[in-house]
Formats: C-alpha cells, sequence, structure tokens
C-alpha cells in the first residue's frame, strides 16, 4: 500500500490538489476535515456544547449517538452522519468553525483516529488534514506540508464559496482562516505542524496545475 500524507493550514489547496493527484495516480483521496466537519455539525444538531469541560458528554454523545461512514462514489468522497448524506452541508462556512473547535477536544480526536488509519491500512490513499504526517499515518510513504501566503489562500477559499452560491466576504473569510490556522497550530493535542521528514511546499506563485504536477513528482520520486 502507498500512503501519501498531505498536511497544511487552512485553503492551501490541499483538499483540491490531492484529489486530482489522486484520480491521476489511480489512488483513493481521503479528506480527513470532513470527518471534524461533520462531528461539529452532529454537536450543532444535537445541541450539545463545545468546549474541553464539556468532553465528557461530547464523547458520550458521539460514542453512542454518531455512526459516521465514509463512502466513495466515482471518486468523490462522501459523508454520511447516522444515514444522512451530509457532504454539501458540512462546506457550509459555520460548520467550518465548529470543526475547529471539535478538533481541540482529544476525545474527538481519538473517535476519529480509527477511521482514517483504516481505510489508509486497506488501500492506496492521499490523505490530507492537520496531523496526517505527525500522528495518523506517521509512516507515511510520502508527506509533504502544503502552504501559501495567507491573503492567496483566503483569495482562493472565497472564490470557491462564491463559485459554489456561498455568500461570502473576502474581510470574514481571511478572519476565519487566520482564527483557525492559530487554533490548530496551538492546540494541545495533535496540531498542525510540518512532519520532521515532511517536504515543504510553498504554492503561493503556482496555479493549480504547477501545484498538481509538484505534488506528483514528490510522490513519484517517493519524498
Ligand atoms: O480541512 P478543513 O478545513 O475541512 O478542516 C476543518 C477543520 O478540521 C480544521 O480547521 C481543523 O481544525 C480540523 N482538522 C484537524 N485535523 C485534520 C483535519 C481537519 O484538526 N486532520
Amino acid at each position: 500500500m502507498i500512503n501519501v500524507a498531505i498536511d497544511g493550514p487552512v485553503g492551501a489547496g490541499k483538499s483540491t490538489i490531492a484529489k486530482e493527484c489522486a484520480k491521476r495516480l489511480g489512488c483513493i483521496y481521503v479528506d480527513t476535515g470532513a470527518l471534524y466537519r461533520t462531528v461539529g455539525l452532529y454537536c450543532k444538531r444535537n445541541g450539545i456544547e463545545i468546549s474541553q469541560e464539556n468532553s465528557g458528554n461530547i464523547e458520550n454523545a458521539i460514542k453512542s449517538g454518531l455512526k459516521l461512514e465514509i463512502k466513495l462514489e466515482n471518486g468523490t468522497q462522501l459523508v454520511f452522519m447516522n444515514g444522512e448524506n451530509v457532504s454539501e452541508e458540512i462546506r457550509l462556512p459555520e460548520v467550518s468553525m465548529l470543526a475547529s473547535a471539535v478538533s481541540a477536544i482529544p476525545c474527538v480526536r481519538s473517535f476519529l483516529l480509527d477511521t482514517q488509519r483504516k481505510v489508509a491500512k486497506e488501500n492506496n490513499v492521499i490523505m490530507d488534514g492537520r496531523d496526517i504526517g505527525t500522528v495518523i499515518l506517521p509512516d507515511a510513504q510520502v508527506k509533504i506540508f502544503i502552504t501559501a501566503k495567507p491573503e492567496i489562500r483566503a483569495k482562493r477559499r472565497y472564490d470557491e464559496l462564491i463559485a459554489k452560491g456561498i455568500d461570502a466576504k473576502f474581510e470574514d473569510v481571511l478572519n476565519d482562516l487566520n482564527t483557525r490556522d492559530y487554533n490548530d497550530s496551538h492546540r494541545a493535542e495533535a496540531p498542525l505542524k510540518q512532519a520532521d521528514d515532511a517536504i515543504l511546499l510553498d504554492t503561493s506563485d503556482f496555479d493549480f496545475e504547477q501545484s498538481v504536477c509538484a505534488v506528483i513528482n514528490l510522490i513519484e520520486k517517493g519524498n
């Protein structure tokens, strides 16, 4: 099995790049952010407060009441929450902040660990997230940390939301991105950071095709 770990901050292009590379290389693309988004949505729908103090209740609720499944449909990852396809809803900007909040709760991270490791054990995967190279797949054959300047990342994220017909303001997107990056890098559990053996790829000056080629090159070279 080949496992490729891609990590990096919000809006670095990880998911679009990883998805295209997976398609060209015939691997499965796994978007782990979608799992945290689903847990965030589950807490919101069930009125569960997201805080460290409430982590006991969060743990009980997700262990007893949340069945989370990843399914692949024509190479696209779909996420199901207790049988309901929530793949679209979890993309809403308000769910991004919920995901960031639940991701700092240790029991949520351990709840999602097995799902991520299992899919990587059974398939050739390109998996993206924040802690894939450091915690989830420390033995991945290829590890890449993708980044770009914050304004460039915010512009890409803003364009994506507008293209989907989601109402957004550039300033809000930039603030949300900076807040989430700060939270993700400063949490105690599995913070966002480049693994010691990961290659840093800054895509600020790359277009999409150049970014995809750079990643494929690294994968083919085996890092
Ligand atoms: O990648 P995406 O923006 O969809 O992730 C949503 C949130 O989930 C991130 O801001 C981060 O807090 C969290 N996350 C994480 N670890 C991962 C993937 C996502 O903590 N492996």
